[in-house]
């Protein structure tokens, strides 16, 4: 992003060469300018960027942003949601509640909570406050008519008392229960804080070297499972098996320690992460040992494997 449109175009000449060398190009499709803050060719000002919309927007002086010498820029720039990945996360919010319409209200929580707190912390450093509050809203309403539907022959506080219940000061609550032991409540977008972003240091790259930095960066990548960012962190960036740095692209396994079919159990302590095809080959030694002492054991497939994305250019 800069100021003179030259030195942008400039910057795109300098990329295609970059990328020449390694044997690659801009796809014109994806690629596009764009004014952060008056059309450009027609275009809305603004573009997307990793499910962000990136826009500014012209304002008086009293709420104006200043360059780094102090003096007013005229206008305030505002990095939110995108339209796109809103509507995509309304829709997963809705099919969950459309596909558990028979189901316990503790099976629904379970399900939404994840998925909620997901993406809440992944738009947690942008402008998202008002955008929290409106899921807030349009999953009440939706959870209205699931409850309504449930019990066609009861009126709405029937409903309400129900399921939603009063915890502490905070009322609206959609929960199983009030406050004690077991209680499952469903977590609110607005719960998660707003805290802004802080920048990637300055002079850090994927290409650098510094694995344990990226790999342990890349944890808090929306799409990699909790677990999988978890252990990244706990493992530093390292593959448990063969001692090297999880590199973008590579292919993740969640793995236990001690099998499950040798007695292993599904916790925190008993899982670690592995490259897949360092997975195969434990495996392949673990069903060994097995097979030794019980040849009626059953190769019992792991539940968890995510591919961790790739850096967009
Ligand atoms: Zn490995």
């Amino acid at each position: 992003m800069h100021e003179d449109m030259t030195v942008v175009q400039r910057c795109q000449q300098i990329i295609a060469e970059w990328l020449k060398g390694m044997g690659l190009e801009l796809k014109p499709s994806k690629t596009r300018l764009a004014h952060t803050l008056h059309k450009y060719e027609s275009q809305q000002p603004g573009f997307d960027f990793l499910g962000f919309t990136v826009r500014q927007f012209p304002v008086g002086k009293y709420h104006s942003g200043k360059n780094s010498k102090g003096s007013l820029l005229g206008f305030k720039t505002f990095i939110k949601p995108s339209l796109k990945k809103l509507k995509l996360h309304a829709e997963s919010i809705r099919s969950v509640i459309k596909t558990h319409k028979a189901a316990p209200q503790e099976a629904l929580i379970s399900r939404l909570n994840p998925i909620i707190r997901g993406w809440a912390n992944y738009y947690s450093t942008v402008v998202s406050k008002k955008i929290f509050s409106g899921m807030d809203k349009l999953t009440y309403q939706q959870l209205r008519a699931w409850g309504k539907r449930r019990h066609p022959n009861k009126n709405h506080s029937w409903v309400a008392n129900k399921y939603w219940q009063t915890i502490g000061n905070e009322h609206w609550v959609f929960a199983n229960r009030k406050e004690g032991k077991n209680t499952l409540r469903l977590k609110k977008h607005s719960e998660t804080p707003i805290i802004r972003h802080i920048k990637v240091q300055g002079e850090r790259s994927p290409y650098d070297g510094d694995w344990i930095y990226w790999s342990t960066r890349m944890g808090m990548h929306p799409e990699a499972a909790a677990r999988v960012a978890t252990l990244l962190k706990k493992q530093k960036g390292i593959c448990a098996h063969c001692g090297l740095y999880f590199k973008d692209g590579d292919l993740l396994f969640v793995d236990h320690i001690t099998p499950r079919k040798k007695g292993g159990k599904d916790t925190k302590e008993n899982r670690q992460l592995l490259h897949r095809h360092c997975h195969d080959t434990k495996t392949a030694n673990d069903d060994k040992t097995v097979r030794s002492t019980n040849d009626n054991s059953q190769i019992i497939e792991e539940p968890y494997e995510a591919k961790v994305s790739r850096t967009v250019l």
